[in-house]
């Protein structure tokens, strides 16, 4: 007999294990995750491999997200691994303008904080496993749906066998190149950027005093954010043959080239570790929802991570889905009734709507070599620093408090 289950994710990257937890909190859905790398509580792969969300990447938590994680009691497990951004600045190489926004001024703690992926990703892991409604199937993929009059059939293979599960609802949070999106023949938008990020923890000679910096330069915007042992998270957008021939520099030539794009603001680079590249686009699906579907996370919208604003846009996303879903059940109103999924995209749409166009606009500005933008953007980050509005805005984006974060 068909299993019955109320809910599938299918991907248990940051995005489904986060929209896992926070379905089952306090609920009693019963939720099955899918995902194809092997998962289980202390995460150790046998083949050495690592899940592509928990890779050696470092994320910038907005405090909004910070404020989910702490409603879904994983915060102080992660707050022990993660580096307050106590300020930020933003430069450009050659400009005159230099934005700083501090932690101080905004009244908080901090602006947010950063934490390596593979720490948030044993937090969160260990979190599903303390749920008895989570049922983990890993490794394992979809092999086929069909949408019958009472839910979704799913054909799930496993490594050793398959079976059919019956569910109400079925997210794809499988990650940019979703194959259950694919499955669904829901089409995407694609910016190819023609630029690759370099990612690597580099360590100065001084203290980053929680030190955020964002950087402009003809070889492409640099953010060098704080993390903890006195390291900082480099990301490095650069277009893809420079990013391979960056790829290809020594450690020493690599640093040396870091060097010459900050200059000594940050003190000098003395160890770099291993280095990994990620190809750049804005992907976005066009449809977010159908009746008892709905895509989250990069597979339905993958942006720049100039902004850091990915997995904090879609972290409001899901704490919004989760709501809205528990809403509709703790009140006895079917959760795959099509006026709950509307619900839930009218509530999101905007916020998502603003917020890729906040990264896309920000490398855009930064990219061109227009004498008229140039100008421009260093008056806009002297604006930033001085009038105080756009300061405040792009605070408000950086910290992810400009939406409401939906109680859990
Ligand atoms: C260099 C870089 C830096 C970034 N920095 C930031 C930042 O500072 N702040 C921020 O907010 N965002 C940042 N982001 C964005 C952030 O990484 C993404 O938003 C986030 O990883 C999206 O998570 P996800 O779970 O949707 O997808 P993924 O991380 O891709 O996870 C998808 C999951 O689905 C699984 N899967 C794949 N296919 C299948 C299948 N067929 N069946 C079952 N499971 C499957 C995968 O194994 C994986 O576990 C950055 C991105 C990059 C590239």
């Amino acid at each position: 007999m068909k299993k019955n289950v109320d809910v599938c994710i299918v991907g248990g990257g940051m995005v489904g294990a986060t929209l896992a937890c926070a379905l089952a909190k306090n609920s009693d859905l019963s939720i099955l995750l899918v995902e194809a790398f092997p998962v289980n509580e202390s995460r150790a792969s046998a083949s050495g491999e690592i899940q592509t969300s928990y890779d050696a990447r470092s994320t910038a938590l907005s405090r909004g997200t910070a404020e989910i994680f702490h409603q879904l009691g994983c915060w102080t497990l992660m707050r022990a691994q993660a580096e307050p951004i106590i300020d930020i600045t933003v430069s450009e190489k050659g400009g005159f303008g230099a934005s700083y926004l501090s932690a101080m001024d905004q009244g908080v703690p901090a602006l947010g904080y950063v934490i390596e992926n593979a720490s948030l990703g044993n937090v969160l892991i260990n979190q599903l496993f303390q749920y008895s409604n989570i049922q983990v199937q890993s490794p394992a993929k979809v092999a086929a749906i069909s949408f019958q009059t009472d839910g979704v059939s799913v054909t799930i293979e496993g490594e050793h066998q398959s079976r059919d599960v019956l569910t109400k609802l079925i997210i794809a949070a499988d990650g940019q190149d979703s194959e259950l999106r694919a499955m669904l023949g829901i089409d995407v938008a694609y910016t190819d950027y023609g630029q690759k990020a370099i990612i690597a923890n580099v360590s100065p000679d001084r203290q980053h005093q929680g030190l955020a910096n964002e950087r402009f330069t003809e070889n492409g915007p640099l953010a060098l954010l704080p993390l903890n042992n006195n390291r900082y998270s480099l990301v490095w957008s650069l277009e893809c043959q420079a990013a391979e021939e960056t790829m290809a520099l020594s450690d020493n030539d690599f640093m040396e080239k870091l060097q010459l794009q900050f200059g000594h603001r940050v003190g000098q680079f003395i160890k770099v570790g291993e280095r990994y590249s990620y190809p750049l686009q804005l992907m976005r699906a066009k449809e977010q929802i159908r009746p008892r579907v709905v895509l989250v996370g990069n597979a339905a919208h993958t942006l720049h991570p100039v902004a850091g604003q990915g997995f904090n846009v879609a972290a409001r996303d899901v704490a919004v889905l989760a709501a809205d879903i528990k809403q509709a059940y703790r009140s006895h109103h079917p959760i795959d009734n099509f006026d709950v999924l509307q619900g839930y995209w009218n509530k999101r749409r905007l916020d998502q709507e603003k917020t890729i166009q906040f990264s896309d606009n920000l490398l855009r500005l930064f990219s061109s070599e227009s004498d008229v933008l140039r100008v421009a953007r260093n008056v806009g980050l002297i604006g930033l620093d001085v009038w105080g509005l756009g300061k405040d805005i792009f605070s408000k984006h950086a910290m992810g408090a400009a939406h409401h974060v939906s109680v859990l």
